[in-house]
């Protein structure tokens, strides 16, 4: 076996939405599980220089990672396979790439040269493929390419997965997903797509070494064969992605076709060891054996787009299936709920989440489920923009403070339970300038938020301007809110809980994000089983 980094592409053909995030996460998990160390890396190819300001309208939930990242969901999905923490490192965008290459050229770095696509954007992009792995950290990287090959865009990273190739031939695969639709009235699987796809692909010069064919029918040896001869690849190269129960499926999918014993022969890697996914199949079995069902309302104003609340569905996934009990997510658009409304809305509800956000759109709405939570004894979790509405709710509502909001919306508001947060009063720019990333925070003993994670110090992390103000802490705790999780170097108040509720606790962080299969997050395992309890009362 050499020792240098061995690199695999996935590049995606057809359409977009084929799942190449899972199916890269997927084939790292079995690398891994053969103890190949992996790393996998998104490029983006928009101009934004993270997702941090799109709206997640546009790009599903904005991940962060422990460095402060405003990253690509992909890298949740990496994430939660893998339990390996990734980095900024693990998600480039053109905007950075292009941002970094203008930064050297006004510095003088290209010494008078002409700066263009190729070879200085290509050759930026290939330095941010190959640092990834900085003195051979990793046996395995796996760089997903976004978008669909042919699109404009992507022609940069495509080029320099060519050059990538060249240069390091057998160290270095690519994988292309593309689609082998069925059509209805022929009654057949269609290759064509999929030729056109890799025809595409070999346009710019790049011959792939594996497909992966997302359909919807098993395909036949026939019909693989087929594939395999008009593409150029042994038909043993030809991956049969179906349509997956659970994206947790995906890897044991994967490795049932085999998909990572093609890809160690073609790197040349040893394949004596077998995957060892002891910890994933239990995982598997007991998500698919629950013993309880519970319903929990995600209280958001994206909901029409579910990838806005990726993180927060998995944590679900992994903390009910810790706690054998099914968990359905009932979806309610905060912009709905009125006081009138809210029982109608919420009464059938075991728990209520209410959802991360910005902004002023659906903000009544989601003070009102908060209200309807405490009030009628539903077990209750409030996250970052969640946490912040059960705090101006229970000013309101319990101190008697109407005029109680947060500055985000009301910067004039009188009582400003929520306020911009120092360092952030001289921030004007938007992208990358909020408090992001992780941070430690001390927990208070007798709490629930003590209890979920049985430790003191607890590291979660962060995407935020406002926070708790601090000056009605007193207050807030002789009305029955306590506050139950600081910031031990800054005294940011992290976690707020309901006294006299069965299970209500908010918090400023963000748990979802660090939620895996190997790891449900104790946050969600605790929220869980407080409505599981609170059900059988
Ligand atoms: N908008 C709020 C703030 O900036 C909450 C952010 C969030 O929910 N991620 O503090």
């Amino acid at each position: 076996m050499s020792n240098s980094t061995k690199y695999i592409f996935v590049t995606g053909g057809v359409a977009s939405s084929l799942g190449k995030g899972i199916i890269a996460a997927s084939l790292a998990k079995l690398l891994q599980a053969r103890g190949y160390s992996t790393t996998i890396q998104k490029l983006d190819p928009y101009i934004n220089i993270d997702p941090g300001t799109l709206n997640p309208y546009e790009h599903g939930e904005c991940y962060v990672t422990d460095d402060g990242a405003e990253t690509d969901l992909d890298l949740g999905h990496y994430e939660r396979f893998l339990n390996v923490s990734t980095s900024q490192a693990n998600n480039v965008t053109t905007g950075r790439i292009y941002q970094s290459v203008i930064n050297k050229e006004r510095q003088g770095a290209y010494l008078g040269k002409t700066v263009q696509v190729i070879p200085h954007i290509t050759n930026e992009i290939k330095d941010n493929i190959q640092s990834l792995s900085k003195d051979g950290e990793y046996d395995i990287v796996i760089t997903e390419i976004g978008g669909t090959v042919g699109d404009i865009e992507s022609l940069p990273y495509v080029e320099a997965l060519r050059q990538m190739r060249w240069e390091f031939a057998d160290d270095c695969i690519v994988i292309h997903l593309t689609l082998v639709p069925y059509l209805q009235a022929a009654g057949e699987l269609k290759t064509k797509p999929t030729q056109h796809a890799v025809k595409q692909l070999l346009e710019l010069g790049v011959q792939p070494d594996i497909l992966c064919c997302r359909t919807e029918h098993k395909l036949d040896l026939e019909l693989r064969k087929k594939i395999a001869q008009f593409c150029n690849v042994v038909p043993e190269a030809v991956i049969e992605a179906m349509d997956a129960p659970t994206i947790y499926d995906v890897p044991l999918m994967m490795q049932e076709e085999e998909l990572d014993e093609i890809v160690l022969k073609r790197l040349g890697l040893s394949r004596k060891s077998q995957p060892d996914l002891t910890s994933w199949n239990s995982f598997l079995h007991n998500l698919k054996n629950p013993t309880s069902e519970i319903t929990i309302g995600l209280v958001g104003k994206y909901v029409e787009l579910k990838d806005s609340y990726k993180s927060i569905n998995e944590a679900f996934i992994h903390g009910g299936t810790a706690n054998l009990c099914k968990v359905n997510i009932e979806w309610i658009h905060s912009e709905k709920i009125t006081k009138a409304n809210a029982k109608e809305i919420l009464g059938d509800l075991d728990g209520i989440l209410v959802a991360p956000g910005f902004g002023s759109r659906g903000i009544t709405g989601k003070i009102n489920a908060v209200q309807y939570a405490r009030e009628n004894n539903v077990p209750f979790l409030g996250i970052c923009l969640g946490m912040q509405c059960a705090v101006i709710e229970f000013a309101r509502n319990v101190m008697g403070w109407e005029d109680a909001h947060t500055a985000e919306i009301s910067p004039e508001a009188k009582r400003p339970v929520i306020s911009l947060m120092e360092e952030q009063k001289t921030v004007s720019d938007m992208g990358g300038t909020m408090r992001l990333g992780q941070y430690k925070c001390e927990l208070k003993p007798n709490s629930n938020i003590y209890e979920a994670y049985n430790t003191e110090v607890i590291k979660e992390r962060h995407r935020h301007r406002f926070e708790f103000n601090s000056a009605y802490l007193d207050d807030f705790k002789k009305s029955g809110m306590k506050a139950t999780g600081f910031n031990p170097d800054t005294g940011l108040v992290e976690v707020v809980e309901v006294e006299d509720h069965p299970w209500f606790v908010g918090v400023q962080f963000h748990p979802e994000y660090k939620s895996t299969v190997d790891n449900p997050h104790p946050l969600f395992t605790s929220f869980v089983k407080a409505i599981m309890n609170n059900k059988n009362k």
